[in-house]
């Protein structure tokens, strides 16, 4: 029987290899490499191992008998039992012999070891004897192992079949390289992705400073980098340049320099949707846009903190670059992939979206919290002026009375009723603008108690009831026969009936009707107050309830208001949670409906 290599042997060999991208393919790989091994090379059991993280090499493939199979498969064994055993192999080209004498003598624990007699020969291969080959990667580390053993022919291979053993070696490395790099990629992949699906349930959050730091451990792991930093951009224009964050959660101080080098190439990264590795490793890239000085800063910044590479992300959201995320690793650490820096750039644009969110987020809520600020001013404002209106108001009243029982001329008395018209103008209007200020202030919550509008609607009519019979009106009122109670201020309930039911009657002609219908709507209570009246044009509906609002209709402003009436009104639908709701014809009436939260 022959061993040597054939010009077969390569070809196959280069066959297998060419077919085995995935994980599966290349374990397949390694197995028909050990089978030709047991085939071609004439070997009874052939077992490759591969290193795993925790330093110990794993059996992946067996050919030969299911004896050996069995017992060897899923085998695991330490580094340092390889190192052992090199140490004390001879040398055969890259292939390690060691003859049975030597294994006795210094190991305890010899392995599996096959029940065979040797052959009756000089050169007989013994059940002890030996014989693999380490398998490393390009810089000499061990990344496995090719084992043999039972030679079909009984005897410890000559030249030829050790040269032949040599080439399944080789390819046996090439396979086991490729396989840990799969795998390593297969990880990195899946943490990648773990990394964006964190960023992206943490973008759900509107808090940038809670996106950031939940981000930040899952990124750091998910890449394999040693530390991170995220500097978001407060304003483009503006000489601010945010904030930046160190994977240990304190806020890192970068030199001043770099932050402005960090803005500008985030800048034409985004633009350019690119990222950049950084790294005295290997020289810039064509589409580094750092200056030869920039990155000479920035190196010498990453050797004082002990970083070997980094790689540089920008954060954005559509044309807007609104910050940068730098990944780092230790001079030890491997080099960034290409699947690295497209998930990195993913990333960036995950993170730029939950930054520009909370960035509106914040803005809309200091603009929510500037309106309330003035609201709350604008109240104080009212109030304070009402109550200065209200004394000096109380005392020409009080005097107004004191007049009314002296004898005056007529031309004395007609002042008089003009000054006592006015001044039940101003009084009204104050009273309004007190009403208004109360119902406005949201610094004042809301005392809510189950209120019965049937009760409420009683009363108003009854308030109403004068100025309805002036003008002939008839107010109908349509309400159930229980009670239909919503959550709210008694007080404040009733003036939005009051307001609501009084201006029917004002804007009504004499003689018309105006009716009130009261009904429980699922979980609310609705109210509405039709009339017959002038109605309210398109445009003047849009502005309603606006504070001072009177109709440009010369019909209505004849007739006495503030037009803080149903602003009032608004203001109390709002802080009882409902909704207001206007249905209005010219010349034909108006109906406001309001819906407010029901209560048992
Ligand atoms: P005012 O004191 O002027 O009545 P309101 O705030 O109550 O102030 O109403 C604002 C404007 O809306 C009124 O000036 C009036 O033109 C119009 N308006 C309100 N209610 C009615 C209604 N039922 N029919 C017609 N117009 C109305």
């Amino acid at each position: 029987m022959s061993f040597e290599e054939t010009p077969d042997t390569g070809l196959r060999l280069d066959e297998i290899m060419s077919g085995a991208w995935s994980q599966a393919e290349l374990v397949d790989a390694l197995q028909e490499i050990a089978d030709g091994v047991y085939g071609v090379v004439g070997f009874g059991v052939a077992a490759i191992s591969v290193l795993r993280d925790n330093d110990e090499l794993e059996i992946v493939a067996v050919s030969g008998n299911a004896d050996a199979r069995e017992e060897l498969l899923g085998k695991r064994r330490a580094l340092s039992t390889l190192e052992a055993d090199i140490a004390m192999a001879d040398w055969w080209g890259p292939l390690c012999f060691v003859p049975e004498e030597r294994v006795i003598d210094r190991l305890e624990d010899p392995g599996w070891v096959p029940d065979v007699t040797p052959v009756d020969d000089i050169n007989a291969w013994k059940p002890l004897d030996f014989l693999f080959s380490p398998l490393r990667d390009d810089v000499g580390d061990p990344v496995g192992v090719l084992a043999v053993d039972l030679p079909a022919d009984g005897l410890r291979p000559d030249e030829d079949r050790q040269r032949l053993l040599q080439r399944y070696a080789e390819y046996s490395a090439k396979a086991v390289n490729a396989l840990l790099a799969r795998e390593r990629l297969t990880e990195r992949l899946r943490l990648a992705e773990t990394a964006r699906s964190i960023v992206r349930t943490a973008s759900a959050q509107l808090n940038l400073d809670r996106i950031l730091a939940d981000c930040q451990a899952a990124i750091v792991e998910g890449f394999g980098a040693q530390g991170l930093w995220i500097q978001t951009f407060d304003d483009l224009d503006s000489a601010e340049h945010g904030v930046v964050f160190s994977s240990g959660g304190d806020a890192v101080v970068l030199p001043e320099g770099l932050i402005g080098v960090a803005h500008d190439s985030a800048r034409s990264l985004w633009d350019a949707q690119r990222v950049v590795i950084t790294t005295r490793r290997r020289p810039p890239s064509s589409h580094d846009p750092l200056t030869e000085g920039e990155r000479h800063l920035i190196l010498e910044y990453l050797d004082s903190i002990g970083i070997g590479s980094m790689l540089f992300v920008p954060l954005g959201a559509g044309p807007e670059c609104l910050g940068c995320l730098a990944l780092t690793r230790s001079e030890d650490g491997p080099e960034w992939t290409q699947v690295e820096a497209d998930a990195a750039l993913d990333i960036g644009h995950d993170l730029g979206r939950a930054v520009l969110n909370a960035r509106l987020f914040e803005r809309e809520k200091k603009l929510l919290q500037e309106m309330r600020e003035l609201d709350s001013y604008k109240s104080q404002l009212i109030k304070t002026v009402s109550h200065e209106f209200k004394n000096p108001l109380t005392s020409i009243v009080g005097h107004l009375e004191l007049l009314e029982s002296v004898e005056l001329d007529p031309m004395e008395g007609r002042s008089l009723e003009v000054i006592a018209r006015n001044t039940g103008r101003l009084q009204r209007l104050v009273a309004d603008m007190l009403v208004l200020s109360s119902v406005g202030d949201p610094n004042r919550p809301l005392e809510a108690k189950p209120i019965d509008l049937r009760d409420v609607i009683d009363d108003v009519i009854e308030i109403v009831g004068v100025q309805a019979e002036a003008k002939a009106i008839k107010i109908s009122v349509d309400s159930p026969n229980e009670p239909v109670c919503a959550a709210g201020e008694r007080d404040e309930i009733e003036r939005l009936c009051v307001n609501l039911i009084s201006n029917a009657v004002k804007y009504s002609a004499e003689d018309s009707e105006v009716a009130v219908h009261l009904e429980r709507r699922a979980d609310s209570v609705v109210l509405s107050v039709s009339d017959q009246g002038l109605g309210i044009s398109d445009g003047d509906q849009v502005r309603l309830f606006d504070e001072f609002f009177r109709s440009s209709n010369p019909e209505a402003t004849q007739r006495p208001g503030t037009g803080l009436g149903l602003a009032i009104v608004k203001r109390i639908v709002d802080r009882h949670e409902g909704e207001i709701a206007v249905r209005s014809e010219m010349g034909r009436g108006s109906t406001f409906e309001v819906t407010l939260p029901a209560c048992d």
